[in-house]
Order: C-alpha cells, then sequence, then structure tokens
C-alpha cells in the first residue's frame, strides 16, 4: 500500500503551549519515519486531552527519536457529551472492539463490571487504553475515554450517582422499544450511561435492582439478541442521535497548513 498522505495525529501526555518542543517515543518515531513515511520538515497535530489539537513541524525525525515544535492550536478543546459505559467483562476481542467503538462514538467514561454471569473475569487496562488512544487519534477527538478498573456490577451501583439516568439495555424484554423509549425520556442534559451485559445476560437479582432503580430506563434493541459489542454500539449510536451529539454542526478544524 503507498504510504498516506492523510493528517497523522498523535497523542502525547505532555502540555502543548505555543513554541514548545516535544520528543516523542520511539515507537511514535518509527510510527512517522517507517510506517508513515514522514520526514523532518513535515507536520503533525498533536494533542494530550487537555490542550486541544496542535499543529507541529517534525523538526527531527530519526530511527529512534523525533522532536516536534509546535506551531500553533488547530482544535480547541471540547469534551464529548456527558456518557458512560458500563460494560460486563467478556472475551478479549470483543472487549477491545466496545473500548475502540466506546471512544469513536464519544463515551466519556468506560466502567467494565463483573457481573454475577460473567465468565471472563480479567481484562489487560494498558492494552484497552492503548486502543482508546488510538481511537481517538484515528477519529479526530481531543479527549480520551477515561477507562476504569473493572469492579462488581453491584458495587458501582451501590455509589450510583442519583442524577445519572442509565440505559439499561435487557435482551429480556423488561423495557420496550429503545427509540420511541429514549425519545420520550429524553433529558438532554442529564447525565447518562448506558448498560451492556456479559454474554450469559444479566441474573434475575441484578435485573431486578437495576429495575428498581428510578434512573433506570430499560429497553430493548430489537427481536433478536445481539452480541455484548454489537449492542454496546447500536445503544451509544441511538444515544447520541436521541441524547447526544450528533445533531451538532461538525467542528471546524483548520487543517490548512497540516
Ligand atoms: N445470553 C443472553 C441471552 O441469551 O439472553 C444474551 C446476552 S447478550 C449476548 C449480551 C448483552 O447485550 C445483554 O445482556 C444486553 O445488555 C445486550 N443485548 C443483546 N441483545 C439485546 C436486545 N435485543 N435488547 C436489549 N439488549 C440486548
Amino acid at each position: 500500500m503507498p504510504p498516506s498522505r492523510e493528517h497523522i495525529r498523535i497523542y502525547i501526555d505532555a502540555p502543548l503551549s505555543p513554541g514548545a518542543q516535544i520528543a516523542l517515543s520511539r515507537e511514535q518515531a518509527h510510527y512517522l519515519r517507517n510506517v508513515m513515511r514522514r520526514s523532518a520538515g513535515g507536520t503533525i497535530g498533536l494533542f494530550n486531552g487537555r490542550d486541544g489539537e496542535w499543529r507541529a513541524s517534525l523538526t527531527e525525525l530519526g530511527k529512534q527519536h523525533a522532536l516536534a515544535t509546535l506551531d500553533g492550536q488547530i482544535q480547541a478543546q471540547r469534551g464529548t457529551p456527558d456518557l458512560w459505559l458500563i460494560c460486563a467483562l467478556i472475551k478479549r476481542a470483543r472487549l477491545e472492539t466496545i473500548a475502540e467503538k466506546a471512544a469513536e462514538l464519544g463515551v466519556r467514561e468506560i466502567h467494565p463490571v463483573i457481573t454475577e454471569y460473567t465468565n471472563a473475569p480479567r481484562m489487560n487496562t494498558d492494552r484497552l487504553a492503548a486502543i482508546t488512544i488510538e481511537a481517538a487519534e484515528q477519529c479526530g477527538l481531543v479527549s480520551i475515554p477515561k477507562l476504569y478498573e473493572p469492579e462488581k456490577l453491584h458495587a458501582l451501583l451501590d455509589k450510583w450517582p442519583p442524577e445519572r439516568r442509565v440505559l439499561f439495555c435487557d435482551e429480556a424484554g423488561a423495557g420496550g422499544a429503545a427509540l420511541a423509549r429514549l425519545q420520550a425520556a429524553a433529558t438532554p442534559q442529564a447525565p447518562w450511561a448506558v448498560l451492556i451485559g456479559p454474554e450469559g445476560g444479566f441474573s434475575p437479582a441484578e435485573r431486578d435492582r437495576l429495575l428498581a432503580m428510578p434512573q433506570t430506563l430499560a429497553v430493548s434493541l430489537g427481536p433478536r439478541i445481539l452480541r455484548a459489542d454489537t449492542a454496546a454500539i447500536a445503544a451509544l449510536g441511538l444515544w447520541q442521535s436521541v441524547c447526544g451529539d450528533w445533531n451538532n454542526a461538525p467542528v471546524a478544524i483548520d487543517r490548512t497548513a497540516v
């Protein structure tokens, strides 16, 4: 495949300000030089999740190191809607899909949970965090979803914020059609969470507890049982359409000199 001339965006955990010189990691230097075939003098975008996105000139690009000098901000810092994804731990590949898609779909926080029927009790936090960063680099985000360590669903519910609504995706059909229910309940300014269960679904005790919470809106995602990753993507898209930022105008980004 020929090298792409697309706008390259790189996440870096360093303060970004005019004229700052940023040392990139060895892996980032390798990526820029050998994968994207860039050379010194080229430009890239840098963001850190706090200071927006900046146009940066590659002042040095060697085999092992790269130095970028910030020219100016091309995108102001902006957050994503106040949406959490609560998802039960599932097998590695599908959980990675969920992490990537949650970032792309503008989730602010990802809370993996262990439910009564969870049969994949571990996750690789570093790998999932790297996946959310790659997704943010690829899709123009300037914020990275906050990824939490797994905890028990019941423990999370014990400290549930009273103002946060829960879109409880319930394959057992406790709720009605998701679009109509969400439109009827739409409280655009409210914080929300989308809740997706494990491969084994929710236990009766979990379902009873969730249905008893005043914050819960139980919904069906149709007559088919979806895989957890499919259900997460469908529910997040639905929420963004009704309550989130899919109706907002696209953000203008000044990439004229990138
Ligand atoms: N093993 C469960 C069963 O057969 O009933 C299916 C669990 S499903 C693979 C994983 C999760 O995706 C569910 O707990 C639920 O949160 C969500 N989900 C899947 N299909 C859904 C549907 N049609 N409506 C609502 N949620 C759904």
